[in-house]
């Protein structure tokens, strides 16, 4: 065959990155409307400078740590235990840039005041799509400062809270959040380790820890039972460890194995034994799976962050492809029906992100003091209720993003696959849809919470007119926020209830996603922007809101 019949050589066209801050309108949109002007202008170079080193050197060294993994040695070669982590080095460059930009810094050096949160989340969105859930250490880093803070334990607030917010990489801890066990991760009531008094105030920790994701991290806070205390969460006490000694060894700690994962395979988790830990006390002797609920509400922001993020990077990624992906004759984008999966794609990353952004403002005006009443309880009902919503919407964007691709995006070395394994753990850890949905269901002030929700709802889409294009956006929203109302008044046996509350909590997350879509439309000056969020709400409204609805 000569050079002239030979055919063509066929490269499929990878999907390429642009800077991930200035190439995401709704974002950009999103911290110009809620940053007063002088602040974004002062914060928006290093916005674009994060975007720029996430759409490029960190995305590239992904890539070439595709391969790698922790790697855990448990004995030197002389016979001692050692039980040391290696990390992959893409792990150790993302914290690197997590220190510079101070991805834990940022909310307790509380410059831009109530919008501390916004700043750092915002840098949090563009840095995790890239680095391969380094997000799970510091999300527990930033939950474990808030939880030393709010319990006003003097010594170890000045022991550990510098290090957690340290701008210097060789100063900066991490923490690790021990509280599954075998018994339950759920059922965290049930837990089985205990804790034995010391001289000094020094603890000592037994028991099995089930899953510990920050295994290399300098310090924990995790939960056991003091000897003698009574069964359930209200006898578990919650601990701090430093869980190396002067030496550097473990302290009373074995890493027994790192869990084979179906994801997260760069998060070193792993099967800890604690056999005679040293610990301390943080708050009591008591009460311990109330006083790390500050943790919690951290963590589960940084998860709704992160499944909004993760989302976002499954469209950017197929929206790109499909203009350089020919079939039938013509770019993908051209075609009908993809450009219409495309965009309900998007309707679903948008909702999330806004709604994810409004978890996080509500968390920075929180810390500041600034939040009335009723920002509180709603603050309150959304903390399970983004986390469990957007984890949900994760795992089903971002499968419709590999699709998106075809039979490329079903093959690892495009990078797609790693995306969709490492967004499904986000309806898992952190609590699970249902344990979600019935801590949301269950807790005494719902009421209140799904009230103040109400209101929110109806300012977000005051002002729409009737007949205008977002009227029935805004009129779903309503109307779905009012069914479930109404669902929560009615009685109802306690069985059947908890059997519909995970619809319960989908519909106050989708309808209060839609009015943030509808709020967001009329808030941008009209223009292409503004007609592109119009028409999102109008696909989202489209995509299903109130599954407590009996047609459904
Ligand atoms: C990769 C990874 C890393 C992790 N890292 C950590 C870590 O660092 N620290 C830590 O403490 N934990 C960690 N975990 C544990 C995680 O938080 C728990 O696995 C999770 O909270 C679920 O608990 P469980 O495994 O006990 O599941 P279970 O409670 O056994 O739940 C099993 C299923 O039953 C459902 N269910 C449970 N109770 C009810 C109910 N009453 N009604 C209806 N449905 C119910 C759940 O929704 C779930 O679908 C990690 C998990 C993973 C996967």
């Amino acid at each position: 065959m000569n050079a002239l019949t030979r055919p063509a050589v066929f490269v499929q066209p990878p999907p390429r990155l642009e800077n991930l801050y200035l190439s995401d309108r709704l974002l950009v949109g999103l911290l110009r409307r809620k940053l007063p002007p002088d602040l974004y202008a002062r914060l928006e170079a290093e916005f674009i400078e994060l975007g720029a080193l996430a759409a490029g050197p960190l995305a590239e060294q992904q890539r070439a740590d595709r391969h790698n993994e922790p790697v855990l040695t448990q004995w030197d070669p002389w016979g001692n235990r050692v039980d040391s982590i290696e990390l992959s080095p893409l792990w150790r460059e993302a914290e690197r840039v997590a220190v510079r930009f101070g991805l834990t810094a940022v909310p307790y050096e509380r410059r831009e005041a109530e919008w501390s949160r916004l700043r750092q989340f915002a840098l949090v969105y563009l840095f995790h799509p890239v680095t391969d859930v380094y997000t799970c250490p510091l999300a527990m880093t930033d939950g474990a400062a808030r939880t030393l803070l709010d319990s006003g334990n003097r010594a170890l607030i000045d022991r550990a809270v510098p290090h957690l917010t340290h701008r210097e990489p060789a100063q900066f801890w991490t923490s690790g959040q021990w509280m599954t066990e075998s018994v339950g991760g759920s059922d965290v009531g049930r837990s089985d380790a205990v804790a034995e008094p010391g001289p000094d105030g020094v603890w000592r920790l037994y028991g099995k820890k089930w899953f510990t994701s920050a295994a290399t991290s300098q310090m924990a806070l995790t939960l056991a039972r003091p000897a003698g205390n009574g069964p359930g969460g209200q006898g578990l006490a919650m601990f701090y460890v430093e869980c190396r000694d002067a030496t550097g060894q473990l302290d009373g700690i074995r890493v027994e194995r790192l869990k084979d994962k179906l994801g997260t395979r760069k998060v070193p988790t792993a099967e800890l034994t604690l056999d005679g830990t040293p610990a301390r006390l943080v708050a009591g002797a008591s009460g311990g799976t109330r006083a790390i609920e500050p943790m919690l509400k951290i963590t589960r922001t940084w998860n709704s962050i992160a499944a909004a993020a993760f989302m976002r990077h499954g469209h950017r990624l197929a929206a790109d492809y499909a203009m350089r992906r020919v079939a039938f004759g013509a770019p993908l984008a051209a075609q009908p029906l993809h450009r219409a999966t495309l965009a309900d794609l998007e309707a679903e990353c948008a909702g999330a992100m806004l709604l994810a952004f409004q978890q996080a403002e509500l968390l920075g005006r929180e810390e500041a003091g600034v939040l009335d009443e009723d920002g509180v309880a709603l603050l309150r009902l959304l903390t399970p209720l983004v986390k469990l919503v957007t984890g949900k919407q994760a795992v089903a964007a971002v499968s419709e993003a590999i699709e998106a691709f075809g039979g490329a995006g079903y093959v690892e070395d495009t990078g797609l696959p790693l995306l969709l394994r490492d967004t499904h753990v986000l309806p898992i850890w952190e609590g699970t849809t249902n344990v979600l949905s019935l801590d949301l269901l269950l807790r005494a002030d719902v009421v209140r919470g799904v009230a103040a929700l109400g209101r929110r709802i109806d300012a977000a889409v005051a002002g729409v007119g009737a007949g205008t294009s977002l009227a029935a956006a805004a009129a779903a929203a309503g109307a779905a926020l009012r069914r479930a109302a109404a669902w929560l008044r009615a009685a109802g046996d306690a069985d059947t209830r908890q059997a519909e509350a995970r619809r319960f909590a989908l519909t106050l997350g989708r309808c209060f996603e839609l009015a943030l879509l509808v709020e967001h439309a009329q808030a941008l000056a009209p223009g292409a922007d503004r007609a592109a969020v119009e028409n999102l709400a109008q696909r989202f409204r489209r995509s299903g809101i109130d599954l407590l609805a009996d047609d459904r």
